[in-house]
């Protein structure tokens, strides 16, 4: 059988060199004897993978060395609680802004704890259609953190910028383009990401914290989620996610072996322009993002008939391309096109729009 074009928001697309390689080892990992999945995490062959899989993420992201790597689990939605525990102690309140869904979570979760957390900027009234302007005399210079959502999985919508917090910490929901592109690190107190829409499958959270950041925890909160205590254990205060931690190592030599996110990123600002361009090019579908918000990874469009998109979604499927259907809040289309989707299945997808809005002529 063949692979189709999997444009699925999360869990995603793994490159095919990657899964490959896996399947290589799958069942008998170097001279172990034994697959990864069966090893104990507290032996050489796996010390060595996590201590691997962190090396190259420090490398691949240039990640400063007063940052610890932590390797988790719980996804992205874990740390919506993890965060306002682990640091709301600074100084007892905190700021969010609330551009999408998943930032819209995050600050709910804050609030349900009862701390002081105000919503200091939102494009709800535009549905989600952009990102905020975020400026300095917009925080409270007494917040414990600011806490953001880089790219909207869902609405398609990403920073162009990264915000100017101050002194006051920047949290950073990265789930969906963690990898896709450079980032500079040190702008950041938490950067934080589930692994299944670009690096690896569901179950492993990484976080990335900055030491002097640790110190902050509620006494009271539950060990599993306190950071300091993952991060004086290694990520192994108990089991980590084994698996899911080796196929993020082979994601992050794949792209290492690429030449590393400026290569990352040249490949998918080509990948994105192609749907973009076509997009902005005629009007039988309309992307509802703002060119400045526009993400490189989640992009969305409309027909504008409800009908049309579910039947553009169900006969793209038939031809290959799965997966296209818009998040079931939203509605329309997403093309999901994380690192390991080929620039061909970009182009497939272009062809297959161009022939589907020449034989369903609008009423
Ligand atoms: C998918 C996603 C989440 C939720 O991730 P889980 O790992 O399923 O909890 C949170 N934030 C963003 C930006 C996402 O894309």
């Amino acid at each position: 059988m063949n692979r189709v074009y999997n444009f699925s928001a999360g869990p995603s697309m793994l490159p095919l060199e990657v899964l490959e390689k896996a399947a290589s080892e799958l069942v008998c990992y170097g001279e172990s004897g034994m697959s990864v999945m069966e090893m104990s995490h507290r032996s050489p062959d796996y010390e060595a993978i996590i201590n691997d899989a962190e090396a190259m993420l420090r490398k691949l992201m240039n990640i400063p060395d007063n940052y610890k790597v932590l390797f988790l689990q719980g996804g992205a939605s874990t740390q919506f609680a993890a965060v306002p525990l682990n640091l709301i102690g600074r100084t007892g309140k905190a700021d969010y802004v609330v551009s999408g869904q998943f930032s819209g979570k995050a600050y709910k979760e804050a609030q349900k704890m009862g701390y002081d957390v105000k919503c200091i900027a939102t494009t709800k009234e535009d549905n989600f259609d952009h990102i905020p302007t975020v400026t300095k005399d917009m925080v409270r210079p007494d917040a414990a953190y600011v806490h953001v959502c880089f790219n909207n999985t869902i609405y398609g919508t990403k920073y162009g910028y990264i915000p100017d917090t101050g002194d006051v910490p920047l949290v950073a929901d990265m789930s969906s383009c963690i990898i896709s592109e450079p980032v500079d690190v040190s702008k950041f107190g938490v950067i934080y990401a589930g692994a299944q829409k670009n690096m690896a499958p569901a179950g492993l959270t990484l976080v990335i914290v900055r030491e002097d950041l640790l110190d902050y925890a509620d006494p009271k909160m539950p060990t599993m989620l306190e950071w300091k205590t993952m991060a004086e254990n290694g990520s192994m205060y108990n089991t980590p996610p084994c698996y899911a931690i080796y196929m993020a190592k082979l994601v992050y030599e794949w792209i290492l072996g690429m030449g590393g996110l400026d290569v990352m990123k040249e490949k998918n600002v080509k990948k994105a322009k192609v749907l973009y361009d076509y997009l902005d090019s005629q009007s039988y579908y309309v992307a509802p993002v703002k060119p400045d918000s526009r993400s490189l990874m989640n992009v969305t469009f409309v027909t504008g008939d409800a009908d049309l998109d579910k039947k553009f979604a169900s006969e793209a499927a038939k031809a290959g391309l799965k997966n296209l259907k818009g998040h079931r809040s939203v509605g329309g289309m997403r093309a999901s096109i994380y690192n390991a989707m080929p620039y061909e299945g970009v182009v497939a997808l272009v062809e297959f729009m161009k022939k589907f809005a020449a034989e369903n002529p609008k009423a």
